[in-house]
């Protein structure tokens, strides 16, 4: 369970979000829009314990982020799963590796996760490029490495920030495919996305709840999209 409660955030200069609360109950779907610099990125980065709200509580399985130490936050993204909006790999490592690597990171067996592994890399349609480097990879295939990646661990909630940003219609329709998967398995999706277009096509196909950043706010937009 995801709770804020009067949530604010500034970099520095005036408030990029202000007095936002909201709870997302584990296996909802929620999309978040809102212009290009409205705060979506900001917003996931809040989920993830990466920032940390400059006013207001954001709480991950009750506990504020703000009081969580190092150790806590780590262990609280092992069930957190992001797929950033510009997901890097380390382009000497194969991709398999580095859909892997929370795996070596968090010290799991990765002899017992190579049937996972193999499940993974076909549910995403990556089998075939399990070897390739990722400079070698088109934007769809990357995109949907990052998924793999961030799924690896079994996470319970998904956030993906732009996961269709630079991908033809196709490709955005196949991603929206696999994290609406997800969610049928029980895990909570929280999807960053400037594209009405893909919501559209999203709702005829799952309940989803849409969360939209205007000034300064976040709203719940109705269901006229
Ligand atoms: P979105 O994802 O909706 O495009 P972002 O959350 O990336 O929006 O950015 C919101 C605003 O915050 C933008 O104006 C951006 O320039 C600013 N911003 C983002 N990151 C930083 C940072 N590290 N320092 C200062 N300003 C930032
Ligand atoms: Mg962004």
């Amino acid at each position: 369970m995801i709770e804020l409660e009067n949530v604010a955030y500034s970099y520095g200069g005036g408030e990029l979000l202000s007095n936002v609360s909201l709870s997302i109950q584990p296996g909802s779907f929620h999309f978040l829009t809102g212009p290009s610099g409205s705060g979506k990125t900001t917003f996931l980065k809040m989920l993830y314990g990466e920032l940390i709200a400059t006013a207001g509580h954001v709480r991950l399985g009750g506990i504020d982020t703000r009081s969580m130490s190092r150790d806590q936050i780590a262990l609280t993204r092992r069930s957190i799963g992001m797929v950033p909006q510009d997901t890097q790999f380390l382009d000497h490592l194969r991709l398999v590796e580095n859909i892997s690597l929370p795996l070596l990171v968090s010290g799991r067996d990765t002899g017992s996760a190579q049937t996972n592994l193999d499940d993974l890399l076909r549910w995403v349609g990556l089998t075939n490029h399990a070897n390739a480097y990722p400079p070698e990879l088109s934007g769809g295939e990357r995109q949907r490495a990052a998924l793999a990646r961030a799924v690896i661990m079994s996470p319970s909630v998904i956030l993906a920030d732009e996961p269709t940003g630079n991908v033809d219609w196709e490709m955005s329709q196949r991603l929206l495919t696999l994290l609406v998967e997800l969610n049928r398995l029980g895990k909570t999706i929280l999807i960053a996305t400037h594209d009405l277009t893909l919501i559209r096509a999203a709702k005829a196909q799952v309940q989803a709840r849409v969360l939209r950043i205007a000034e300064r706010r976040l709203h719940l937009a109705g269901a006229d999209l």
